[in-house]
């Protein structure tokens, strides 16, 4: 047990963690992208291989998800300009934002309806690949298209794959496994809605339950998959390789934002707020979109005031060495996909100095904004997702965020910036559930 009495000495801001208060953080650490990029292994070169790779596999993607056919078997989604949804953080709840004000809807992303899509299926072809080389199935210059058949399907089911989670990743890993072909199990820990697990096991997924939480889930996944030399665990904590596929993001964001008109540049600020569970995602998103942006990015993270795991990590130092149990929070939170009580190590220590900061959220807030931009935009997207709004709501507000604003020389220049909120996910979420979400909304309107 870690005293929490020496921890606020050494990192005041825990004495609001641990009372579950909602905080705005920003990161003494940040340095310039070019210092904090040479203490990082990883590269430009990693994010492209990780493109390729992605690229290599869009003629299998194409069609065992007829979905994806519009966008040539690459899985991607597109941005919207949230005009009114600006309007109402602005009305509502005092932003005071200018700009414009942008969503990333991997709400919608083919496949897993969530941002894991990206990192959770570029993983699993990353080890297919790798096995299908080993085995001499891939001749030089052959369509990868061959993956959605025999003898690939065969050889695979030789093959598990385990992974914990707390119900995304193991959709997107569960899915992709299963259209491969490969024995496929998901451990889940308790707070995994139930709709994800029925989703799976219709898919031919073996889904094992745990009473505790996500981290006992991980724990038991890694065990099982050790006892089998033919199985594969997926490391939500520490995988480089999901890390990789969520960088690749970045590169298609870019394209996504010239085509949209929206300029980057050292007069032209972009923000960019993206919720944060055990760190990979927002980690590999931040991570490319740094080594394209630059300085010119400010990325902030969001998570529940009971999960805040990256921010207790980062602020103590302590990373994956604390948990928010250990300073009496629960780690329960209706953000199911951010209910993460440790953070990963790798990814803390990559972001560092990257990371902006953070904004912390108490989950009736989830629901208010969630409700806002179904009424203003008729966008649905989770209320995990929904944590990201309090970027915006508070990046012209706070005091600490208008002192980061001052600071980084950017307070002309806000009204030539964007921000854009990371939609995480949605689109899957079965109607009746929703509708259960929109009913706690209206019960929780200020
Ligand atoms: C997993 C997830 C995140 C965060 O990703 P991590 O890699 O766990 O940090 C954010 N939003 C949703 C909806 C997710 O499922």
């Amino acid at each position: 047990m870690i005293s929490t009495d020496v921890l606020e000495e050494k990192a005041p801001i825990v004495g609001s963690l641990r009372k579950a208060e909602e905080v705005t953080w920003i990161n003494p650490l940040l340095e310039s992208t070019e210092e904090a990029m040479r203490k990082i292994d990883l590269t430009m070169e990693d994010v492209r291989d990780a493109e390729a790779r992605l690229e290599r596999f869009a003629p299998f993607i194409r069609r065992a998800f007829p979905e994806t056919e519009k966008d040539g078997g690459l899985i991607e989604s597109p941005i919207r300009e949230t005009e009114k949804m600006k309007d109402g953080l602005n009305e509502k709840h005092g932003a005071g934002l200018k700009g414009r004000l942008l969503l990333k809807m991997d709400s919608d992303l083919a496949v897993a309806g969530s941002v894991k899509a990206r990192g959770g299926i570029y993983e699993i072809l990353k080890h297919a690949e790798e096995l299908a080389i080993r085995e001499g199935m891939l001749e030089e210059g052959k369509s990868y298209e061959v993956f959605a058949r025999e003898p690939f399907r065969e050889f695979f089911s030789q093959y598990a794959v385990h992974v914990g989670s707390t119900g995304n990743l193991g959709l997107s890993i569960g899915i992709i496994s299963a259209v491969l072909g490969f024995r496929v199990y998901v451990h889940m820990s308790q707070d995994a809605k139930q709709w994800k697990k029925d989703l799976l096991r219709s898919k031919g997924v073996q889904v094992i339950e745990y009473a505790g939480d996500y981290g006992a889930a991980v724990k038991k996944g890694r065990e099982e998959a050790m006892r089998d030399s033919a199985s594969y665990f997926v490391d939500d904590e520490n995988s480089v390789s999901l890390f990789l596929g969520y960088a690749v993001s970045a590169l298609r964001l870019q394209r996504q934002l010239e085509a949209a008109g929206v300029k980057v540049d050292g007069e032209h600020p972009l923000f960019v707020y993206i919720p944060c569970g055990v760190g990979g995602a927002p980690g590999g998103i931040t991570f490319g979109l740094k080594l394209i942006y630059g300085d010119h990015v400010h990325v902030f993270y969001a998570e529940p005031v009971q999960a805040c795991c990256m921010i207790l990590g980062m602020t103590t130092g302590l990373h994956n060495e604390i948990c928010v149990q250990d300073i009496g929070l629960s780690g329960m939170t209706e953000a199911d996909g951010l209910a993460v009580g440790r953070p990963s190590k790798f990814v803390g220590k990559t972001v560092e100095h990257l990371l902006s900061g953070e904004v912390t959220v108490q989950d009736d807030r989830l629901y208010v904004y969630m409700k806002e931009l179904l009424d203003r935009e008729g966008i649905f997207i989770e209320p995990s997702s929904c944590a990201a709004f309090a970027g915006p709501a508070r990046i012209e507000k706070e005091e600490v965020c208008r002192a980061y604003l001052k600071e980084q020389g950017l307070e002309e220049r806000m009204e030539q910036a964007a921000h854009l909120v990371w939609a995480t996910g949605g689109s899957l979420v079965p109607a009746d559930v929703r509708a259960e979400y929109v009913k706690k909304a209206e019960e929780r309107r200020p």
